[in-house]
């Protein structure tokens, strides 16, 4: 295979990994935006031969290597989600590149990845990078490669573009920290939320030593040592990734660990991938699981991360999930809001955020609108950028309930 060819084989069932912000549905493949890339100033003369344009045809450039994803500042790129390796020793249920599945496999040595993701950052292909690997050798072994591949990119060809780097299960400490001097994000896919639930995933991961354990690593390591001595004088920014709906677990179980990571080892986010069953694996049987369920956990998630809701705040069922049909911000307020609606012109930054239709954005923006004047009616919310017609059954604007206000407006 040449090395495109084995980067197809190799990317071809990654797009459920997660990175960015949002997850991948906001954004459209733009590969007209090549001149904002975050190139090499110089590139090494070996490069300059090979690198450019010329090396990919155009059918190569409409290859789907690259995905369109949006980082924690805003800032969009298309990024290239690849494995090192399809071999895996492990045989994980859901995944389709367990042990023993019969498809081709495929391995890049570190030099020939590094060499073909600096001519496609050079030709305009991709802006940044996600590397992960199948594990062969060894969870040490294979960190290193990844680790061994992280070093070329940003030392021999000077890359300081966005690198979001794995941590496999079974890495050590130092490896981790490694990670943390060449990564602008680690992760580690913790896919279930327990030990007892990821054996029904996984039964060759454990769950506390070998996938909890590193993302502590990380957050020990911020804490005891200071921010320069990692990349671009940050430190990188901790993610993980759930099955959900892939062990029969609740959406209590998922959040519970959710909000547990956010407050304990600063996890930027989790990443949510519904079940979807995959061919010649023990679980191809399984029902797939409701994307639904997938963007009703997102919506939680950042409630808890970001509004200040406390878990016994979501309206879980009696079987401890979210409903597929509710919004879990609307819920809350139908029932806490509803009978005892909130003064906009008095409320505090936290009682205005967890109103429907006002965003963190909105909270702040009616805070400096109320420097000024009074907030009266409805289309003055609109001019601030909240949804007014989601706000008004929850608010009392200058001491009248903003619903009845609705019918004249
Ligand atoms: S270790 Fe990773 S690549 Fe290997 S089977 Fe499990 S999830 Fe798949």
């Amino acid at each position: 295979m040449n090395p495109l060819e084995t980067l197809k084989e190799l990317s071809s069932q990654m797009s459920f990994e997660g990175d960015g912000e949002p997850p991948f549905d906001t954004l459209r493949r733009n590969t007209s935006r090549a001149s904002s890339l975050p190139r090499l100033s110089s590139p090494p003369p070996a490069l300059r031969l090979n690198s450019g344009q010329a090396c990919f045809s155009p059918k190569e450039k409409d290859q789907a290597f690259v995905h369109p994803a949006q980082l924690p500042n805003g800032h969009k790129i298309l990024l290239l989600k690849t494995l090192l390796s399809s071999a895996c020793e492990r045989d994980c249920f859901y995944c389709p590149f367990r042990a023993g599945r019969d498809f081709r496999r495929a391995t890049f040595k570190p030099d020939e990845f590094a060499d073909l993701f600096i001519k496609m950052n050079l030709g305009g292909l991709a802006e940044g990078v996600f590397l992960s690997s199948g594990l062969a050798g060894g969870g040490v072994r294979t960190q290193d490669k990844l680790l061994d591949t992280a070093e070329l990119l940003r030392k021999k060809y000077q890359y300081r573009g966005y690198l979001h780097l794995k941590i496999m299960p079974g890495a050590e400490k130092d490896q981790v920290y490694r990670a943390m001097q060449l990564a602008n994000r680690v992760s580690v896919n913790l896919e279930a939320p327990n030990t007892e639930r990821l054996a029904k995933l996984a039964p060759h991961k454990i769950f506390i030593e070998e996938l909890l354990q590193p993302l502590k690593w990380v957050e020990e390591i911020r804490r005891s040592e200071p921010a320069y001595k990692f990349w671009k004088g940050r430190w990188p920014s901790t993610v993980t990734q759930f099955v959900a709906g892939g062990s029969d677990e609740s959406d209590l179980e998922l959040l519970t660990i959710t909000n547990w990571l956010n407050k304990n080892v600063r996890l930027k986010r989790a990443y949510f991938s519904a079940f979807h069953p995959i061919r010649d694996t023990p679980l191809e049987n399984k029902p797939a699981v409701d994307p639904m369920r997938e963007h009703r956990l997102y919506q939680a998630s950042f409630l808890l991360r970001d509004y200040g809701f406390d878990l016994e705040d979501l309206p879980f069922t009696n079987e401890s999930n979210l409903p597929l049909h509710a919004d879990p911000k609307q819920a809350w307020a139908e029932m806490n809001l509803i009978d005892q609606p909130i003064e906009l012109n008095r409320a505090e930054k936290r009682e205005l955020i967890k109103i429907p239709g006002i965003g963190i954005k909105g909270a702040e923006a009616i805070l400096n609108a109320r420097r000024m004047k009074r907030l009266r009616d409805l289309s003055s919310l609109k001019k601030l950028g909240i949804i007014a017609e989601r706000a008004a059954p929850y608010i009392l604007l200058d001491g009248r309930k903003a619903i009845t206000q609705m019918k004249l407006f």
